[in-house]
């Protein structure tokens, strides 16, 4: 097949994956692509931070060069990578002023694994400040705008990881999730994104926001994908003391119905806060589990409404601890003419950081403060306890639980950066499972306004194998038609 015939919006990771293996097309011709593909559509879109051409090329160059019958399955494959994670040489700055210019010496653990695995680096997508936001608008670099209505943010932090799988500018990407932001802004976009289980995969190497929440996952087109790229990064690690791995490999995902499971609707998640449009959606996906032959009822949780109070507790007392290492004497920028040390590191903060980042900082600093540590951050740990009981009560009961993933479809930007307040509720029913450490994944769902919407399926601790394969039954029914309308913006 002539490359120039192949339509990235056809392909997902797997077809990439095929095509390869049968050598209908090389790996240059698939880098070449994509590269493409990002020159026409990213200067509207603009997920990317940066965009390794040359780094891209030549390793898929280093592909071809190899006999097929010798790759790895996955091997020449592209990926795009949020600009988390420590990529040795490559610029990583988790889209901070503070960490610009920042070229790690190391890789992360997870990209050790994908070069392991033979993946073509395409480059580096953009996100929230420190992962902190829902909308990328954190960024101090960038607003990421959403393929399906540019006018509108793409969700977040992991925003533009989600736009650039949306928009076919990769395949696949990974992003991460704290609270939300592999999920939230996988709903917005229309894609498919998962967050393991707390431990699954490791974070070394990734810049740490709130180390007892954050999770590595994958953002893609379908659910057997996330699966491929959870295999491929999973795996307990040394370096990373909280990593375990997973259970068993999750293998391909080929469930089509839902007989003999039990689905919990949690009542907590739809209600006041859930736009009409998006409880539309949710209903007749509940619909459609039941004709696929699982069974629904509704579930109480009391406590997840504690959750987003807990979290903007426990987040902010961990962030203000981790990022005490941003000082301007070992990373990134360091502000220039200060007289004395003190001086120096109060300027390059003060610079480095943007408005959300320090109202965090400020936040836990005060949560962790000698005689405020009882009422607020050990109140909060106290919250989280229940909220763990709670899940683990429902899951006595049911095999999953169901919500919309977002109360909202993607809003305007600029709508709620006024309002932190209001940009925290969206994360309203993805933050309760962070706190209890469980797997979630966003299928899509349908649309409302002519966006999309995503389905959260949650499930008990190293369920994602069960997990993925009812994802993936009632993605096969759903069959959604997810071409976000970019085709008058391509250059
Ligand atoms: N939006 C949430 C926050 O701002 C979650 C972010 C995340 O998961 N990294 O903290």
């Amino acid at each position: 097949m002539s490359p120039h015939r192949l339509d990235v919006l056809d392909l997902t990771a797997h077809r990439c994956r095929e095509l390869l293996e049968a050598g209908d097309v090389s790996a240059t011709e698939l880098a070449r692509l994509y590269l493409h593909r990002i020159a026409a559509v990213d200067g509207a879109v603009q997920a990317y931070l940066l965009v390794d051409e040359e780094g891209a090329l030549a390793k898929a160059a280093a592909v071809d060069a190899k006999p097929r019958g010798e790759r790895l399955p996955w091997e020449g494959v592209p990926i795009g990578l949020k600009d988390i994670f420590c990529v040795k040489g490559m610029e990583t700055t988790c889209g901070s002023r503070i960490l610009k210019g920042y070229h790690p010496p190391y890789d992360a653990t997870i990209i050790g694994k994908l070069r392991a695995a033979g993946l073509v680096f395409l480059g580096k997508l953009n996100m929230d400040e420190f992962a902190m936001g829902s909308s990328t608008e954190n960024s101090a670099f960038q607003t990421t705008h959403n393929p399906w209505d540019l006018e509108r943010v793409p969700g977040g932090s992991s925003g533009g990881s989600a736009a650039c799988v949306a928009a076919a500018e990769a395949p696949w990407a990974l992003g991460t999730d704290t609270g939300g932001s592999i999920r939230q802004p996988a709903s917005l976009c229309g894609v498919v994104g998962l967050k393991p289980t707390y431990g699954a995969v490791s974070r070394y190497g990734l810049v740490a926001f709130a180390s007892s929440l954050d999770q590595i996952g994958p953002l893609t087109r379908d659910v057997k994908d996330a699966a491929a790229l959870l295999d491929i990064i999973a795996g307990r690690d040394p370096r990373d003391s909280t990593s375990i791995g997973l259970p068993e490999p999750v293998g391909t995902p080929s469930r089509t119905d839902l007989e003999g499971l039990r689905f919990g609707v949690i009542k907590e998640f739809i209600g006041e806060a859930c736009e009409p449009g998006v409880r539309e959606v949710f209903d007749s996906a509940v619909e459609m589990i039941s004709s696929l032959g699982g069974v629904c009822e509704e579930v109480s949780l009391p406590s997840v409404e504690q959750g987003i109070a807990a979290y903007y507790l426990i987040a902010p007392s961990e962030a203000s601890s981790n990022l005490a290492r941003f000082d301007g004497v070992r990373y990134g920028h360091r502000a220039s003419g200060a007289d004395d040390l003190y001086e120096m590191y109060t300027r390059t903060r003060s610079e480095g950081f943007g408005p959300e980042v320090k109202r965090r900082i400020m936040i836990g600093t005060y949560a962790l403060s000698a005689g405020y540590y009882d009422a607020y951050y050990a109140q909060a740990q106290r919250t989280r306890t229940l909220i763990i009981r709670d899940f683990a009560g429902a899951f006595d009961r049911f095999d999953f639980l169901v919500s919309p993933t977002s109360p909202s479809v993607a809003f305007k930007i600029g709508e709620k950066t006024a309002d932190p307040l209001a940009m925290y509720l969206s994360d309203l029913c993805t933050i309760p499972v962070n706190l209890a450490g469980l797997p979630g994944i966003s299928v899509p769902a349908g649309f409302s306004q002519g966006l999309p919407v995503g389905l959260q399926i949650i499930g008990p601790h190293f369920s994602e194998k069960g997990m993925l394969g009812a994802a993936h039954a009632l993605e096969q029914r759903l069959a959604l038609p997810l071409v976000p309308p970019l085709a008058e913006v391509a250059r």
